[in-house]
């Protein structure tokens, strides 16, 4: 299934995908409740509320796409250095803020990103050059949890996971190293774009799912899930050994290689520049960046 989150005359609503992609078969709920987007599916799939689509479609060239959770109820969980190439190539670029010199990391690196810093495909990330001259971009897969728990096993982790979007973890390189810590560097307002659509995790095949990532046309990421340092259901279990997971928690499984601060020289966001990040059976999650202020 593929659920889209959108804006149509004024209203948001939360919908069914059609096969075809040009549109859509909104769910039978209050406004209050679909302005929740995919978040209200997941929570009435934990609770087993089944839902109904409505019989009239809207053309999706119709509506304004929304991010498929506009406001996560929580901050979006991120992964740091999960693909080995991208672990190399911040060290040789002197990026690595971890003190690392391109060895794997032993543990997952988990950090996280505010909700309010999520933006929808077609959203402006805004560049606040008072704030950063290093701003970067990160294409990533993103789990979607479907159901609560803790102590979650891995052998047990996919059945606690709903599906699967796309996200931007945008980055500002010099505020991520001049403070350490990471959250000022990645959750900056408009930080995470995150869509365009979210799928059920039928959908997708973790051991061989293309991640690509262009600027301005060209190709500065190419990867595969299959090389993850740290699979989805390690993730899982990590997070999960002693905080809760919830449905509508939100994963970023981390980047693969060929971000800005990875090439050389290193090649920044700036004015309307676009970032267009592809995986096949989710589509295409474009962002311009703003006129620098
Ligand atoms: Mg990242």
């Amino acid at each position: 299934m593929k659920v889209i989150t959108y804006e149509y005359h004024g209203v948001l609503g939360v919908g069914v995908l059609s096969n075809d992609g040009l549109y859509i078969s909104p769910f039978a709920l209050s406004k209050e409740i679909s302005a929740l987007g995919l978040l209200a599916i997941v929570e009435a799939d934990a609770a087993e509320v089944p839902l109904k689509t409505m019989d009239d479609s809207i053309p999706l060239c119709e509506v304004k796409i929304l991010a498929p959770i506009p406001r996560p109820r929580r901050n979006i969980i991120c992964v740091g250095k999960n693909y080995f190439a991208h672990v190399t190539e911040i060290a040789d670029q002197g990026f690595d803020t971890t003190g690392g010199r391109g060895e794997a990391p032993e543990f997952p690196i988990i950090f996280s990103k505010f909700p309010e810093c999520v933006i929808g495909s077609e959203d402006e990330i805004i560049h606040n050059s008072k704030v950063t001259n290093q701003l970067d971009y990160e294409a990533e897969l993103a789990v979607i949890i479907g159901l609560p728990g803790r102590g979650i096993k891995k052998s047990d982790a996919m059945n606690y996971v709903w599906g699967y979007t796309l996200v931007n973890d945008v980055s500002a390189r010099d505020v991520q190293g001049r403070h350490k810590q990471w959250l000022l560097g990645k959750s900056q307002d408009t930080f995470c774009p995150m869509g365009p659509i979210a799928v059920s995790k039928d959908l997708i095949d973790l051991s061989n799912t293309e991640i690509k990532c262009w600027v301005n046309g060209e190709l500065r990421q190419s990867g595969n899930t299959a090389s993850m340092i740290f699979d989805v259901p390690t993730l899982i279990e990590t997070i999960s050994a002693g905080i809760s997971l919830y449905p509508g928690d939100i994963i970023a499984t981390g980047t693969p290689a060929g971000v800005g601060a990875g090439l050389n020289p290193p090649r920044f966001l700036g004015h309307d520049d676009l970032v267009e990040i592809h995986l096949s059976e989710i589509g295409t999650l474009r962002n311009r960046v703003s006129a620098t202020s």
